[in-house]
């Protein structure tokens, strides 16, 4: 069994070198693996499956087009949790839980419901994530969901910059809890932007300078990275 697991790649114009490098990891790796799982923050912002501005439509393309050569799974991110159904039969992608498990022991995550100490932002998180809200969002036009977004992607970049870089990294508590929760071996997960092998967790980075990924075959787990100014190394 091969798989392949990326994050964090934060798309949104389809020129952009980290979609060209992405549409090209698509059409390599499908052909490879067997398997291809998207751990949250796809884009930038997504504010519901009818976007039609951006990198949307080249997208919806690309997974398609990859989607027949292998199975893409993806999961929500803080950026995208409005990913809906609309989308995954438009793609034929697969939606999964954020966690999910595969293997039995091994659990894949984006990786900010463990960042229990940003106390701010696990109440946003609680309050976007609920039924109730997202409905309301859903309702209004897609020009003004998107321009709320765009307010929204300006306030988190100024309320990064002034936190603590702690706090945005995971809760030791909150991943030995969600370990022992799904009785797992192996965790995977994004969001932090801090790629490496933590003991038993494997952080895939974000696309920033480089691209990452994680290739497990079999019981191997190699973490990858790759310049986003060249084509991608197939
Ligand atoms: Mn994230």
């Amino acid at each position: 069994m091969q798989r392949l697991f990326i994050s964090d790649l934060h798309l949104e114009a389809p020129t952009s070198p980290a979609f060209l490098r992405f549409s090209e990891l698509l059409d390599h790796e499908s052909r490879r693996v067997d398997e291809i799982y998207i751990l949250g923050d796809l884009v930038e912002m997504w504010v519901g499956d009818d976007e039609d501005t951006g990198c949307a439509p080249l997208l919806r393309e690309v997974l398609q087009d990859a989607g027949a050569n292998c199975n893409i799974f993806l999961m929500h991110g803080n950026r995208d949790f409005l990913f809906g159904e609309t989308f995954a039969a438009a793609t034929g992608i697969s939606l999964i839980d954020d966690p999910y498990v595969l293997d039995d022991d091994l659990l894949l995550c984006h990786g900010d419901m463990l960042c229990t100490d940003d106390v701010d932002y696990q109440a946003m998180r609680r309050t976007v994530r609920s039924p109730q809200w997202q409905q309301e969002f859903l309702s209004k036009s897609l020009a003004e969901r998107q321009a709320f977004g765009a307010g929204l992607r300006a306030q988190s970049k100024a309320n990064n910059a002034n936190k603590p870089s702690g706090i945005m990294d995971v809760n030791a508590d909150a991943l030995s809890q969600l370990m022992t929760q799904h009785t797992a071996k192996r965790l995977i997960h994004g969001h932090t932007h801090r790629p490496g092998h933590y003991q038993e967790r494997i952080v895939t980075g974000a696309w920033e300078r480089c691209g990452w990924s994680c290739r497990q075959r079999d019981q191997v787990f190699t973490l990858e990275c790759f310049s986003l100014a060249n084509p991608y190394p197939g």
